[in-house]
């Protein structure tokens, strides 16, 4: 490949030319270059090309364009190692084919076989799954293939690895003799050559990046952590890197969860995707990250694998990997067509050989970094904290301003403003007592509008807001000594419905799950907006439409009127009385509370 191509010199027809305008795509990437003319000439191909290089129209292009015929048949088959890879693969054929007429049927495990069979009958000339579904409907001969003219393995070397061989075997066994076949994979284990030789026929090679397949512009940092990968280490690396989203990969499904709740408790908007989450659960997880409701996704290799989320910064690697493609597989999440992002590695003691071998295999050395001490880190959060604070802070009265110059020049001002902050911005502690107070109305240090410019603004810097801001002005007067409740976050503190506890009356917001709710979340907007302390907030549940909430009956009017024109991530909260009778959940299906603190005001499971 001498001379730099265009499209224009592929000579796409009219059709397809006008489907890549609308796309968007300027110039063919160097896969698609290297690659157009031997697909549309017929030839089986092996592409080793490396992750996020525009590999899924490089085979999409030249079949659309020359290979896929009028006739109503399925012509093209994709086998993708997952779901979200074959959804991102059917995507891109109906895109660059919107003007050809072609039908495509994503087919995968997990959704409805009839609708799938339905798809097929209505004339699909592409069909796109995983192998798995794809070989139960060829058994079931619900998808005929006698007039299939051309076979793609995408990320080949990820389906043998996921233990698919038997299943591409067989399947490659059903096709007919004539068929093109087409190899796209990063990497080129043994077992694929292997395959290639049993199914091909003169394959034409074309290796773009065999000695550097980790895609370029891809900064890679690692950290050594004696713990090896452990939630406050990963904490430490998002204070110093501040990555606005990102993939962090575990290697265990137990961790992936883990880490999601450890990254939540620290007031950061994440999930976990792995294999044991239903269907519905992992759409659901996907749509809030493509949405960007979601800016940390907690996931195995396997539930990862064909993620393509453009918005994607970093890739941190919070279980290192056992294996380099691994490494260049996850890495490549990010820095997708010629963007740039960054690799992070926390590396534990028991890493540092495949570290090793990954700089053997494919030439990456990571940047070393420390780990800053603990005193470092809590001189860094603490300065964090300073910043937010004073940048949340609002309009302020002028008789407050007085106060507090007046304060600052007594000379016990640093207790007094430390008292402050540990009952208003630190969070109310066990056993805290309200001191007496002269007057009605000094419990209020700001109005609500302060807390909202302060989510603003953490929301403008990609952060969530991780600040407790000052409880809403309350205009009934605080009751002299009266002594605070908290009641901790223990999912068998109690299992009644939210309502049912005592002097509590249940409460229903029209959001759920659906809209990104979170118990901790809800409890501070109660805080925040509605003026409530925490011991006038029961349980939480959060579900698919609507969370139910408890909270002290005889404020439940004042807070109704305070959120009526509330809203939670754009949906209206419209709160109502609840119907104490409803069922809950069962346990496992609720939401844990998200609160920051440990002793958190939500009792919920
Ligand atoms: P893939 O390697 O197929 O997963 O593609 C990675 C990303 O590159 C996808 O988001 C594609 O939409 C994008 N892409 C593919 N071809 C081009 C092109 N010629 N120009 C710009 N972006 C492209």
């Amino acid at each position: 490949m001498s001379d730099e191509q265009t499209f224009e010199s592929f000579g796409l027809s009219e059709p397809v030319r006008r489907a890549v305008a609308e796309v968007g795509y300027a110039s063919p990437t160097l896969v698609q270059q290297a690659t157009f003319q031997t697909i549309a000439e017929g030839k089986d191909v092996i592409v080793q090309s490396r992750t996020g290089s525009g590999k899924t129209a490089a085979f999409a292009l030249p079949l659309i364009d020359r290979v896929i015929k009028p006739a109503r048949h399925v012509q093209v088959m994709v086998l993708c190692p997952t779901r979200e890879l074959a959804l991102q693969v059917a995507g891109e054929f109906e895109r660059l084919g919107k003007f050809n007429d072609v039908g495509v049927a994503p087919i995968y495990g997990g959704a409805g076989m009839q609708q799938q069979i339905d798809m097929l009958k209505a004339g699909a000339k592409v069909v796109v799954g995983t192998p798995g579904r794809m070989l139960d409907h060829l058994r079931r001969k619900t998808l005929d293939v006698s007039n299939l003219r051309a076979i793609v393995l995408d990320e080949g070397d990820e389906m043998l690895s996921m233990g698919f061989a038997e299943e591409l075997n067989a399947i490659l066994g059903l096709l007919p003799k004539g068929r093109q076949a087409l190899i796209f994979s990063a990497t080129m284990p043994d077992a694929m050559s292997r395959m290639a030789a049993r199914h091909q026929r003169e394959p034409v090679t074309i290796a773009l990046s065999s000695d550097h397949v980790a895609p370029d512009g891809i900064v890679h940092h690692a950290y050594f952590s004696a713990s090896g990968g452990s939630v406050p280490d990963l904490l430490k690396v998002l204070e110093i890197e501040k990555p606005k989203a990102a993939l962090v990969f575990c290697n265990t499904k137990a961790e992936t969860e883990m880490v999601a709740r450890g990254l939540q408790n620290a007031g950061y908007r994440a999930e976990y995707l792995n294999g044991d989450l239903a269907q519905n659960d992992r759409e659901r997880v996907m749509g809030l990250l493509r949405e960007e409701r979601v800016d940390f996704l907690v996931a195995t290799d396997v539930a990862a694998r064909g993620i393509d989320v453009p918005h994607l910064s970093h890739v941190i690697h919070c279980g290192f990997p056992e294996s380099p493609e691994a490494y260049v597989h996850r890495s490549g999440r990010t820095g997708r067509a010629g963007r740039t992002g960054t690799a992070i590695s926390l590396i534990g003691p028991h890493d540092i050989g495949n570290l090793y071998l990954l700089r053997l295999t494919y030439g990456i050395r990571p940047i070393e970094r420390t780990l800053p001490s603990a005193a470092e880190n809590r001189t860094r959060i603490e300065a964090a904290r300073v910043d937010s604070l004073v940048a949340a802070a609002g309009k302020v009265s002028d008789d407050a301003m007085v106060l507090a110059k007046r304060l600052l020049t007594h000379d016990d001002a640093e207790r007094a403003v430390a008292w402050l902050v540990e009952r208003f911005v630190m969070g109310v502690r066990e056993d805290d007592v309200m001191p007496p107070v002269p007057q009605p109305r000094v419990s209020a240090p700001a109005p609500a509008p302060v807390e909202a410019e302060a989510k603003s603004e953490a929301r403008a810097n990609g952060r969530p807001p991780r600040e407790r801001a000052p409880r809403r002005e309350r205009t009934e007067a605080v009751e002299p000594e009266r002594k605070i409740e908290v009641r901790h976050a223990d999912p068998k503190i109690s299992d009644e419905t939210p309502g049912e506890e005592v002097g509590m009356e249940g409460l229903e917001l029209a959001v759920g799950r659906r809209e990104g709710v979170r118990a901790g979340e809800v409890a501070r907007l109660l805080r925040d907006v509605g003026g409530l302390a925490k011991s006038d907030v029961g349980r939480i549940h959060v579900r698919d439409r609507v969370t139910l909430v408890s909270v002290r009956a005889e404020l439940i009017d004042e807070l109704l009127e305070a959120l009526a024109d509330v809203k939670y991530n754009d949906a209206p909260v419209s709160a109502r009385r609840s119907d104490v009778a409803e069922a809950p959940e069962p346990a496992a299906a609720q939401e844990p509370a998200a609160a920051p603190e440990p002793a958190a005001v939500v009792a919920a499971d």
